[in-house]
């Protein structure tokens, strides 16, 4: 394998989910020297269920992506509901304050290029399809080796500020990766595929409760219904035992229709388009944020539980922050002090807008993967539906991120009076 003389930025950002183009976008935008590596060809599917959070709009406007990604989204998410069993519970999504526009789903193909594309127009040098493989820090800089594994090319990266933005499930040579795991049945593997045809009211995101498990369904424009969803190894196990000669995705299928009457109807006229997607096991809490340089954003940071549907809001918005957080020095004043004053202030930052939708999420995991608790609150939204609106409401669908109390205004920094 070839390799050449180090490149020299003032931060690299490693992985180009939303998470890591947002950051790359708005560090090129204050004017950092940035290079964003990817290793995977875009655009690519991912295991997820492209819902948008309304919340989150305005700041993919502000980022200059918004009137793009609505024209290729799907229709405005007005209803939130639960299918579990026979029950089918809706209430209206709760209000955002600011923006009457509401969520929607885009697919991953779409918002994660179009990010991509903007953070490129804005500076960033890009190196795609290239992995970090190794990692290397001392004298106050990183290095991060990465491969073009096609072309058999290798070069070295250096700068005194990484971006962790590698998300949670790939392993590799950052601190923040995760490393190799035994296999356990409590694992949540992640599965998700699109149907065409379906027959999901327009304005619907119904939460789906079943045994070991939980998914969510969307229009994602196109006459297409995603459904993506997380299951327990051993449920999944007793799925594919339960189904012999079909896939694992399809077996999670045919479990989620045993228990949710909501999807049998939905998808009895639907046709799959495309493949199931897996992956996993997901890992949901608060994992790593970093330090000595290295900013985790994302779900390199923490994974919230996909029951609420949050992630993709949480690492743009993590991603924001810590890109307005260090945004404020000049990039030759990044001297180790100030790094460590900054990522106080990111953690700080982090866990007043975050901590509370990470919690929720596990509670209403924990809560629909079990058929009793299910039943029980089930039987408790049919009597009072609005117990569904304040659910989606504690998961983070109508607050805008704040900062000191006052809600972000990305554009309209300084706001790092209170480091
Ligand atoms: C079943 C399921 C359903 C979900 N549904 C929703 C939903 O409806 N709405 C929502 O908001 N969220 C949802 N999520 C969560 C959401 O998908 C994630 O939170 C989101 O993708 C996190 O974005 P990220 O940028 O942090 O990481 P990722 O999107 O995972 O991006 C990380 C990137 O880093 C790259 N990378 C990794 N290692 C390296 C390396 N060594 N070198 C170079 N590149 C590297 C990867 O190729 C990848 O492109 C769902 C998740 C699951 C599992």
């Amino acid at each position: 394998m070839s390799a050449s003389p180090a490149s020299s930025y003032d931060a690299i950002v490693v992985g180009s989910g939303p998470a890591g183009a947002t950051a790359a976008l708005l560090l090129a935008r204050a004017g950092w020297r940035v290079a964003i590596v990817e290793k995977a060809t875009f655009p690519r599917r991912k295991v997820c269920g492209e819902f948008v959070s309304a919340t989150t709009w305005p700041l993919l406007d502000e980022l200059s992506v918004g009137d793009e990604l609505r024209d290729q989204a799907g229709p405005v998410v007005r209803r939130v509901g639960v299918f579990a069993g026979t029950s089918i519970v809706t209430a209206p999504m709760p209000a955002t304050g600011k923006s009457a526009e509401g969520g929607r789903a885009v697919s991953r193909e779409s918002l994660d290029a179009v990010l991509l594309r903007r953070a490129v127009a804005a500076g960033a040098t890009l190196w795609q399809p290239w992995t970090v493989t190794a990692f290397a820090s001392g004298a106050g800089r990183h290095a991060c080796t990465i491969e073009d594994r096609e072309r058999g090319e290798r070069r070295v990266l250096e700068a005194p500020v990484i971006v962790a933005a590698h998300g949670s499930w790939d392993r590799g040579p950052l601190p923040t990766q995760p490393h190799r795991q035994v296999a356990a049945a409590s694992d949540l593997l992640g599965f998700k595929a699109r149907f065409l045809g379906g027959a999901l009211d327009n304005d619907l995101m119904p939460l789906l409760a079943f045994p070991g498990g939980y998914g969510g369904m969307v229009n994602t424009g196109a006459a297409r219904v995603s459904l993506s969803c997380c299951i327990r190894r051993d449920h999944l196990d007793a799925a594919r035992a339960r189904h012999p000669g079909r896939t694992a995705g399809e077996a999670v299928l045919a479990h989620i229709i045993e228990n949710c009457d909501g999807v049998r109807a939905g998808l009895a006229t639907s046709s799959c388009d495309g493949q199931w997607l897996g992956a996993g096991p997901i890992r949901p809490g608060i994992h790593d944020f970093g330090g000595d340089g290295v900013f985790a954003v994302g779900n390199a940071a923490a994974e919230a539980h996909p029951i609420v549907a949050e992630g993709i809001s949480i690492a743009i918005q993590s991603a924001a922050l810590m890109a307005q957080t260090l945004g404020r020095f000049s990039p030759a004043a990044s001297a180790p002090a100030a790094l460590v004053a900054a990522h106080a202030r990111y953690q700080r930052l982090w866990r007043r807008n975050f901590a509370p939708r990470m919690r929720a999420s596990a509670l209403y995991a924990w809560l629909f993967m079990r058929p009793l608790p299910t039943r029980l609150a089930v039987a408790s939204m049919q009597g009072f539906p609005s117990l569904l609106r304040i659910g989606a409401a504690w998961s983070g669908k109508s607050r805008q991120m704040q900062s000191r109390g006052h809600p972000f205004a990305l554009l309209n920094a300084p706001i790092g009076d209170d480091v």
